[in-house]
């Protein structure tokens, strides 16, 4: 999986140095004295990873999860014998990248991910020649780098793109790059900025995918928490001290409040604000992007396709299951592939049944390796657009967007109420890591109060 692979090409060629949050505060040395009591709302990885540094130290910590289990967007699905990740799967980069520490600690399995190993088909079936796919590539990330500086604030990516390479807008293998190297990461090109779209820093290092499941890391982290489930919040008055939080016909209370919720959820209002938040904060719900994506897996009695990592097809419409992860090189003894959607074609799956999901990946499968494939013996699928916890997959940088967007969303209220996740962190939204930190930023600023 190429997440934000052009990133790193551009990194290694302009030499970014990284600069993390602090995880640790002047305070943590001298060990916090404290009777505060906080409400996290949101047992995702941002709000589990600031629930346990602020409990170690000492705060009274309740987490509200409006799900049956920790996790959000770690979500992985047992029910077919392998952890399939309905939400995050790879470690983007495993140098200096706090998550590869944390999947030590909490026990969590991963497999290098090696993108080269993938072969590219055509429709009817026709293997491309590597050469062809590698140089394509190259002028790809050579015209990502170009149209940083034809972007304009109005304009999309889409726009920008199709109006300085037409001829390339329609190429079959342009389109398979534009969906799986852009969109996967980004979001809808019609939406996405044509000035932000390379925004955000990435770790160096290898791509490490989750092998036993990246919930692993939100069980570890949830260890000896006070955590109440099938929570939803509804309402959160911090008119007055301490602050109400509403959920399933109760009232908590607590002195600080982080919402961890996702964007998605925020631009929804499904949580009422009492009082209203400032505008700055609710222009950055509006004007940050949510993309959609979704994944599909599906297994057989035997084996059919190629013993790479990952086959590639190419198909007119634009992101539609273009990408299959070869899941039986993770998992030896299954025989898998996942698949995905992005943007309007991953809403549009939706609305689609199973079986309707099915005939469409098998039309792909079959032009690549003949009509005679068998059926698929099961089928595993999500649908994050339409998910109530979460209304989408990850956060980008939309037309609308500006980086100062995210910093917003990180701003606390009255030192009162604080807001965690993905979308919070400007230089790592959309990411495990960057949903993380923000928690851990969080944390800091209540422990840097006392
Ligand atoms: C399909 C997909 C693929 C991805 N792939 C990768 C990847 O490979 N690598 C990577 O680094 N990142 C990936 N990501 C992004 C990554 O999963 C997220 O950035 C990260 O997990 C977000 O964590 P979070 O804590 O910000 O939010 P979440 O994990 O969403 O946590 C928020 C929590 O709030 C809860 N909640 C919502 N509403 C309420 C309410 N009203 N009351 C109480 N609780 C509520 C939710 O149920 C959820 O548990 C992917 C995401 C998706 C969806």
């Amino acid at each position: 999986m190429r997440r934000r692979n052009f990133l790193i090409k551009a990194m290694q060629s302009s030499a970014i140095t990284t600069v993390l949050p602090a995880l640790l505060t002047a305070c943590e040395a001298g060990n916090v004295k404290t009777d505060k009591s906080i409400i996290v709302v949101g047992a995702g990885i941002s709000g589990l990873a600031a629930a346990e540094k602020l409990s170690t130290l000492g705060f009274e910590v309740t987490v509200l999860e409006a799900q049956e289990k920790v996790g959000g967007r770690l979500r992985s699905n047992r029910s077919l014998g392998i952890a399939f990740d309905e939400g995050a799967s790879w470690i983007h980069g495993i140098n200096k990248n706090p998550i590869t520490e944390l999947a030590q600690k909490a026990g969590m399995q991963s497999f290098h991910t090696d993108d080269e190993d993938i072969l590219s088909y055509d429709i009817d079936g026709v293997l491309r020649k590597d050469a062809l796919f590698s140089s394509t590539e190259d002028k790809f990330y050579d015209i990502l780098e170009i149209l940083m500086k034809s972007g304009s604030p109005q304009e999309s990516f889409e726009s920008v793109f199709n109006a300085t390479y037409p001829h390339y807008a329609n190429d079959r293998l342009w389109k398979f790059f534009l969906s799986t190297y852009v969109t996967f990461d980004t979001g809808d090109l019609s939406k996405l900025s044509s000035l932000l779209y390379n925004e955000g820093e990435e770790f160096s290092g290898i791509e490490k995918i989750a092998v036993n499941g990246y919930d692993t890391l939100a069980h570890y982290l949830a260890k000896g928490l006070k955590i109440q489930l099938n929570q939803q919040v509804s309402k959160i008055n911090f008119s007055d001290n301490p602050i109400r939080v509403h959920h399933n016909g109760q009232v908590s209370e607590a002195d600080y409040v982080i919402v961890t919720v996702p964007l998605g959820v925020l631009k929804q209002k499904s949580i009422q604000f009492l009082p209203l938040l400032p505008n700055k904060k609710l222009e950055a719900i509006n004007n940050i992007g949510m993309n959609c994506v979704n994944k599909f897996l599906l297994t057989w009695e035997d084996v059919f396709w190629d013993d790479v990592q990952y086959v590639s097809y190419t198909p007119e419409i634009r992101d539609k299951f273009n990408y299959f992860v070869n899941v039986k090189k993770i998992h030896p003894a299954v025989n898998a592939l996942m698949t995905f959607a992005y943007a309007d074609y991953a809403r549009q799956t939706e609305t689609m049944t199973d079986a309707a999901i099915v005939a469409e990946i098998m039309t792909h499968l079959k032009d690549m390796y003949g009509s005679s494939i068998p059926e698929p013996t099961h089928f595993l699928r999500t649908r994050w657009g339409s998910n109530p916890n979460s209304y989408g997959a990850y956060s980008f940088t939309a037309v609308e967007t500006q980086m100062s967007h995210f910093d917003e969303m990180a701003e606390a209220v009255e030192n009162k109420l604080f807001f965690a996740g993905e979308h919070t962190e400007a230089d790592y939204f959309s990411t495990v890591h960057g949903a993380y930190l923000s928690g851990i930023r969080e944390a800091n600023k209540i422990i840097n109060l006392q």
